[in-house]
């Protein structure tokens, strides 16, 4: 599926038309889907949150094979749940934004390095010189409060006095930090939303290869109708030419969201069902060498039903702390540009908190002062792979 020559949100109308994957029926109702996901005010759509994005798709008319190949699959990689389970409000927030927003809404970013050498380092400069402190692994086990007011953070080590707190950590760990005899009313309510929020896991499938198993010029596939084997990305295609050193093999990764039902399974099962999907949809590969799973229960916050009112803003919880999580609220489902997001709004609220004129009446639809362009194609700033 790529963008053609149309404007959105008929832009990808003539990929669609072409697409084998789906019937003209199927193709017909996601038109009408899309209409009604662009026809959506704001308001509208805020109150379709206790209604499950499957309900919604069936009351606009969509073909059990369009939910099941196109709009459960984006639901489960970018809402971390299956669509029955799905908040609409989500779904139709994320929609817009990631498919009919803007021609190059669906494309896909990677990075040609691992995550953590591609941002650590510049991070880790940028924090040396602005004067921060870092402490790593030393996990803030809980806050201090006086007069109802956080003023500190403990940690195993040691106790760090604090004039502000700004936490940042995983819902769980948010939660259990929010809590406690000495916390406010407002503070556990806070904990109790997040907790109702909840997690979904995910599965990361790292198989390797004698050789390259997508087709050229295909950088990854959507199974269709493959509960486990949801999507192949070629990896080793996405890396630079110097960061494939010392792997065993062509490297294909396979990430596997709302994996919760497949926990129990031992690798070599799911090494078993990753052979067949491979052996049914491209015979004849290069074998497979080498095989890693990664478990990861409590992947990554669930757009559920109800979510959207569970996400807390990030003065809620009071005491002075500023809540900046990708859950907190602001519709964007948990990701790397929510994380970004909400980062940026702790941040502003810190600054508007602390008197900052400039920062009074910044959201985060606005670019931050001195912050990069977000990545577009015809950016030459930022680098393409195709
Ligand atoms: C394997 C994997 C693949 C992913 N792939 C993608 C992707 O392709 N695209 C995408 O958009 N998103 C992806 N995500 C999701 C994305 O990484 C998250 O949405 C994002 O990182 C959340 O950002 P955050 O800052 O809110 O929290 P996190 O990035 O989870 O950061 C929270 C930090 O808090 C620390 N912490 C936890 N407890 C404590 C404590 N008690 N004290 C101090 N620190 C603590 C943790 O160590 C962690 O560093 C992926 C996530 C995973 C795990």
């Amino acid at each position: 599926i790529q963008s053609g020559t149309l404007p959105p949100p008929n832009h990808l109308s003539a990929s669609f038309l072409n697409a084998n994957f789906l019937g003209l029926g199927d193709k017909f109702s996601m038109q009408k889907a899309v209409q009604a996901i662009q026809n959506t005010d704001e308001e509208q759509r805020r109150e379709l949150d206790e209604l499950s994005f499957l309900e919604w798709l069936e009351n606009n008319g969509q073909t059990k094979r369009a939910i099941s190949r196109f709009w459960n699959s984006i639901s489960k990689l970018a809402l971390n749940v299956d669509c029955s389970q799905a908040s609409a409000a989500s779904a139709i927030f994320l929609f817009k934004k990631a498919l009919i927003g803007n021609a190059d809404a669906l494309d896909v970013g990677c990075f040609t390095n691992d995550f953590t050498n591609a941002v650590s380092s510049s991070l880790r400069r940028t924090l040396a010189a602005s004067g921060v402190d870092v402490f790593l692994s030393s996990p803030a086990t809980s806050l201090f409060r006086e007069a109802g007011v956080v003023t500190g953070v403990n940690t195993k080590e040691r106790f760090h006095s604090a004039d502000r707190v700004i936490i940042c950590t995983p819902i769980s760990d948010t939660a259990r930090l929010l809590t406690g005899s000495s916390a406010s009313m407002k503070s556990h309510e806070v904990a109790e939303s997040l907790a109702k929020l909840g997690n979904t896991s995910q599965i990361g499938i790292h198989a390797f290869h004698e050789g390259p198993i997508l087709p050229e010029g295909i950088p990854f596939v959507s199974c269709c109708d493959e509960p486990l084997i949801q999507m192949l990305f070629d990896r080793s295609g996405e890396l630079d030419d110097g960061n494939r050193g010392g792997l065993p093999g062509h490297w294909i990764c396979s990430p596997v969201s709302h994996a919760d039902n497949y926990l129990q399974w031992d690798d070599e099962l799911i090494r078993t069902e990753y052979q067949r999907v491979i052996d049914t949809a491209f015979p004849d590969s290069p074998a497979l060498i080498d095989f890693h799973v990664v478990k990861i229960n409590r992947f990554a916050t669930s757009m559920k039903t109800g979510s959207q009112r569970l996400r807390p803003n990030p003065l809620d919880a009071g005491e002075g702390v500023i809540l900046g999580g990708d859950w907190i609220n602001i519709d964007w489902p948990s990701s790397l540009e929510a994380s970004t997001r909400a980062g940026l709004v702790a941040a502003a609220t810190y600054l508007r908190e602390s008197g900052v004129r400039d920062f009074a009446e910044w959201n985060h639809e606005e670019k931050w002062p001195d912050w990069p362009n977000s990545a577009k194609k015809e950016d030459l700033d930022w680098r393409i792979w195709e």
